[in-house]
C-alpha cells in the first residue's frame, strides 16, 4: 500500500531537525498549468556513502529505469505507442509553428509523468490541451521529412499507427477510465487497463483456474474464445524490458555490503577459526532472488525476495517488482516500480515502531481481530534517488510492501517514508491553498502543527495502519483481499488511514516524542482538520461524478461518515460567504466516529464480508457531493492548484574508465540539475542500452 502525497502547510524546516533538500518549481503542465506541478529534487548524502554503495546505488538506478516502460504497458495496450510517437517528434520539432511545438511538448510530458493517457491518481482520461489531430498529422509529415525513424510495437508505418492512436489521443469517450469499479459494471469490460485484453469480461476470468485468478504478476490475453493468464518474466510478459532489469540487478549483486564472519577453515590439517569479509548474506539474497524471480515468474522467488528484502537494512535501500494492485479493476495483479533510495536516521519512526504492539491493543475492535504478537515492523526513512514505473515521477509520500496478508502474518513488511518527496513543496501553492481551503480562525492552527500533523499521520497510518488486524480463524488461509475483491484498496486505505486519526490522540504519542503534552492536541486537531479537508477539496478533482482512487474513496468514506445527519461526531461541513469548509469542534466526539467506522471496517475485512464493504463504500465512500464538488473545482481554479505533483529527480552520473580494455565503473556523481524533459529523454536512451554509460 502506498501514501499519497499531498501539499504540506506550515513549514517543515525545524520539525525534522535536518535541513531541507534543495526543491524547487521547475514548471506546469496542462491548460493553465492546472494539471501537474513539476518539482525538482536533491537527495542529500549520496557522496557520503562508500565507493561500493555508489556503485551498488547505479547498478539499481539502472535496474529502475530499465523497467519503467512497463508501466505505459501496464496502463494501456497503446500507451507505450503514443510514446513513442511523441518522443519521436518532440525530437524534430524544430520548424514546426509555436503552437504545435508547445501542444506536442505539453502532451508528451503529461503522458511521461502518467505512464499514458490516464491520470497517475484518479484513473481519468486526459486529452491534448493544446494540440489537434490536424496538427500531430503536420508533426508527424514533417517529422517524416526530417528523416525520423519511428519504433512501434509492431512494426507498423507511422500513417496506420496515427489512425490506430487517434481516438485513444484524442476522445474523451473512447475507454474513459483506466479502472473501473462502480458497482454493477463489469470492472474488466469497462476498463481500460492494459493488464486485459479488450473484451475480456469478469465472467471470462472468473472461469480460470483460481491459481490464475490470485496472481500477481500475470496478464490477462485472449487467445481464441479462451482467456488466457499469461506471466510477467524474461521470455513471457514484458520479458524484453525484465532481460534488462534482471542484467543490471546482476551486476548490483556483485557491490553489496561487506560483513566481518567468522569462518571455520582448514590449516595444515586443523581447523582454525577466521574472520573475514563477505558479502552480507540477506541483502544479496534480496537482488538474487528477484533475478531468479525475473528469470522464471515463479512466486516462490518472489516470496524468498521478499523476506530477505524486509530485512535488509543497507545504507542504500530499493524497491523493483510488481507490488501494488490500483491499475487493477478486480486489485490482484501488482504494478511495475523501482526506486533507489538514501537511508537516513529517524529516531521518532524507530520509537514508533517499537510500540507497534501497544497501539494494537489499543484499537477499537475485537480481541479475536488483534494480533496476539507484534514484531516492532521495519521502518526506515529515506531520500529518494530515483523512482520509476508507476512509483514515479509521480510518487508516493511513503509506502508499505509487501501486501500479500499471509505474508504479512508470517514475515512482517517494510514501511519507507520518502522524505525528500514528502517535504517537497511550491510555498506559493501551500500559502493559497491555506488560505482558500481553510477557516480563518483555523489558519494559525495548521501553520503550527500542520507539518508535523502530515508527518505523523503518514507514520501512524504506514507503520501501525496498514500492518494491524489479523483476519478471523473461520477464514482459515484465505487472505481477505481475494475474498472483498475491488472494494479492498479502498477499504484498507481507509482503515489506516482512520488508524491513524484515532491513535493520534494516544497519550503514547507524546511519550515517544511525537509532541509535547502541550501541542498534542493542536496537533490531533491539525490532523483531521487537514486530512478532511483535503478530501472536501478532493471532491473538485474528480472528473466524474465518482470518486476512483482508493485513497480518495477512504477519505470520503471517513469525511462522510462523521457528518452524518442526526449523529454528532464534533463535525461538520458548514457553508461561509459561499464556499464548504471543514469544521472540527470537537476532537474526541470525532474520535469516537472513527473508532466506529475501524471497528465496522475491520469486521468487513476480517471476516472476508465483500457485501457489507461494498454497501459501506457505495453509502459514504464512491460518490462525489455535486455541491462540494462545484465549489471545489472553483477554489482550485482561482488558486491555480494543480491536480498533480511530479518530480525531476537527481541523476546518477556514471565516471567510467578503461581497464584491461574494458570500461569499468570508477565513480559515480549525483547532480541535481535536469528538467523534465531532459530526464525522461534520458530514461528513453537508458532504459535499454546495457552500455555502462550510454551516449
Ligand atoms: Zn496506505
Amino acid at each position: 500500500m502506498k501514501h499519497r502525497w499531498v501539499f504540506l502547510l506550515a513549514s517543515g524546516v525545524a520539525l525534522l531537525g535536518q535541513d531541507l533538500p534543495q526543491v524547487r518549481e521547475l514548471e506546469r503542465l496542462g491548460e493553465g498549468g492546472r494539471e501537474v506541478l513539476v518539482l525538482g529534487l536533491d537527495a542529500q548524502g549520496f557522496d557520503k556513502l562508500r565507493g561500493h554503495q555508489r556503485k551498488f546505488a547505479y547498478y539499481l538506478y539502472r535496474a529502475a529505469i530499465a523497467g519503467n516502460d512497463i508501466a505505459y504497458l501496464q496502463t494501456h495496450r497503446y500507451a507505450l505507442d503514443i510514446k513513442e510517437l511523441f518522443e519521436v517528434l518532440y525530437a524534430h520539432r524544430e520548424g514546426l509553428d509555436a503552437d504545435t511545438k508547445a501542444g506536442i511538448e505539453d502532451y508528451l510530458k503529461q503522458v511521461w509523468v502518467n505512464h499514458g493517457q490516464y491520470r497517475h491518481w484518479t484513473h481519468s482520461k486526459f486529452v491534448p490541451a493544446k494540440l489537434d489531430f490536424a496538427q500531430l498529422q503536420k508533426a508527424v509529415k514533417a517529422a517524416k521529412k526530417g528523416g525520423a525513424q519511428f519504433h512501434f510495437s509492431k512494426g507498423e508505418p507511422v500513417e496506420r499507427v496515427l489512425v490506430r492512436l487517434k481516438p485513444h489521443i484524442f476522445d474523451l469517450k473512447v475507454e474513459p477510465v483506466l479502472v473501473n469499479q462502480a458497482p454493477g459494471q463489469d470492472p474488466i469490460k469497462t476498463s481500460a487497463s492494459g493488464l486485459y485484453d479488450p473484451g475480456l469480461t469478469l465472467k471470462e476470468i472468473q472461469a480460470l483456474p483460481q491459481e490464475a485468478q490470485t496472481r500477481l504478476n500475470v496478464r490477462f490475453a485472449r487467445k481464441g474464445k479462451r482467456a488466457v493468464a499469461e506471466p510477467f518474466k524474461i521470455g513471457g510478459v514484458y520479458g524484453e524490458q525484465l532481460d534488462c532489469v534482471a542484467f543490471w540487478l546482476r551486476k548490483a549483486s556483485q557491490y553489496v555490503d561487506n560483513e566481518m564472519v567468522e569462518r571455520e577453515i582448514e590449516k595444515g590439517g586443523v581447523k582454525v577459526k577466521k574472520m573475514r569479509y563477505e558479502p552480507v548474506a540477506i541483502q544479496k539474497k534480496a537482488v538474487d532472488e528477484l533475478v531468479a524471480y525475473y528469470e522464471t515468474g515463479d512466486l516462490a522467488r518472489f516470496q524468498e525476495h521478499c523476506v530477505a528484502w524486509v530485512q535488509t537494512k543497507g545504507a542504500v535501500d530499493f524497491l523493483n517488482g510488481f507490488h501494488e494492485v490500483y491499475k487493477d479493476p478486480r486489485a490482484v495483479v501488482g504494478s511495475f516500480e523501482a526506486n533507489v533510495s538514501l537511508r537516513q536516521d529517524s529516531e521518532p519512526l524507530d520509537r514508533l515502531s517499537q510500540n507497534a504492539f501497544y497501539f494494537e491493543g489499543k484499537m477499537p475492535w475485537k480481541d479475536a481481530w488483534k494480533r496476539a504478537k507484534v514484531e516492532p515492523p521495519v521502518a526506515i526513512s529515506v531520500q529518494a534517488i530515483v523512482e520509476t514505473g508507476d512509483a514515479g515521477p509521480i510518487s508516493p509520500a511513503a509506502y508499505n510492501l509487501p501486501n500479500a496478508n499471509d505474508f504479512r502474518k508470517l514475515h512482517g513488511s517494510k514501511n519507507v517514508v520518502l522524505q525528500n518527496v514528502m517535504l517537497a513543496e511550491s510555498p506559493e501553492i501551500r500559502q493559497k491553498t491555506l488560505e482558500a481551503f481553510y477557516l480563518p480562525e483555523d489558519q494559525e492552527l495548521i501553520r503550527k502543527h500542520g507539518d508535523q500533523a502530515r508527518l505523523w499521520q503518514v507514520y501512524l497510518h504506514e507503520v501501525i495502519g496498514h500492518g494491524s488486524g489479523q483476519p478471523d480463524a473461520s477464514l482459515g488461509s484465505e487472505d481477505p483481499s481475494v475474498k472483498l475483491g475491488g472494494v479492498y484498496n479502498a477499504l484498507e486505505e481507509c482503515r489506516a488511514e482512520a488508524v491513524a486519526l484515532y491513535q493520534a490522540a494516544d497519550p503514547k504519542l507524546a511519550e515517544i516524542g511525537a509532541a509535547t503534552v502541550a501541542d498534542q492536541p493542536g496537533m490531533t486537531q491539525a490532523m483531521y482538520l487537514q486530512l478532511l479537508t483535503r478530501q472536501l477539496r478532493a471532491n473538485g478533482e474528480a472528473t466524474d461524478g465518482v470518486l476512483r482512487s482508493a485513497h480518495r474513496q477512504g477519505g470520503q468514506a471517513i469525511l462522510n461518515y462523521l457528518i452524518q445527519p442526526g449523529k454528532d461526531f464534533g463535525t461538520s461541513v458548514i457553508q461561509r460567504d459561499g464556499h464548504f469548509y471543514v469544521q472540527v469542534s470537537d476532537a474526541q466526539k470525532a474520535r469516537i466516529g472513527v473508532g466506529e467506522i475501524l471497528e465496522k471496517l475491520q469486521t468487513f475485512k476480517s471476516m472476508g464480508d465483500r457485501a457489507g464493504a461494498e454497501a459501506f463504500f457505495e453509502q459514504f465512500g464512491s460518490q462525489v457531493n455535486p455541491d462540494w464538488q462545484k465549489d471545489a473545482q472553483a477554489r482550485i481554479a482561482a488558486i491555480g492548484r494543480p491536480r498533480e505533483t511530479a518530480f525531476v529527480f537527481p541523476a546518477l552520473v556514471p565516471v567510467v574508465e578503461e581497464k584491461d580494455g574494458r570500461e569499468v565503473l570508477k565513480e559515480v556523481r549525483l547532480e541535481s540539475k535536469e528538467t523534465l524533459a531532459e530526464q525522461m529523454l534520458r530514461y528513453r536512451a537508458w532504459a535499454r542500452s546495457r552500455e555502462l554509460a550510454p551516449k
